[in-house]
């Protein structure tokens, strides 16, 4: 993906150019940013409220980017992968015949009934 913000001098009252899809080049602020970067890959993302239409455009920060931007005034948000991304389930794989079983019991009104009862809580 191209880089598409340019960042000369960091401070929130920076100049920033970035590309909406609708509207093509803005011009912002850095205050305007918020970056987000995955604590667990390091990936990153921009995103701001366009000035010209109003939707939220969100962007991939390329890592050069990034360090910029960190290096800068920018909201900044870190967040984590799901915990869940690291489990592996145990048991043998879903078949299409589990899948067609799946649809056939959710053809009855009381399936979640049923389901709730196998369920240890
Ligand atoms: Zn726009």
């Amino acid at each position: 993906m191209p880089m598409t913000t340019s960042v000369t001098n960091p401070s929130a009252e920076t100049s920033v150019k970035a590309t909406c899809p609708d509207c093509g080049d803005v011009e912002l602020t850095l205050a305007d940013l918020l970056l987000r970067v995955c604590m667990d890959d390091g990936s990153g993302a921009y995103s701001f409220t366009c000035p010209g239409c109003g939707l939220r455009v969100s962007k991939t920060a390329e890592p050069v980017v990034v360090e910029v931007l960190l290096a800068s005034d920018v909201t900044f948000e870190a967040w984590c992968l799901p915990a869940e991304m690291n489990e592996r389930p145990g048991g043998p794989r879903i078949t299409h015949d589990d899948v067609l079983e799946f649809h056939l019991q959710l053809q009855d009104a009381e399936w979640f009934a049923r389901l709730a009862a196998t369920v240890n809580l």
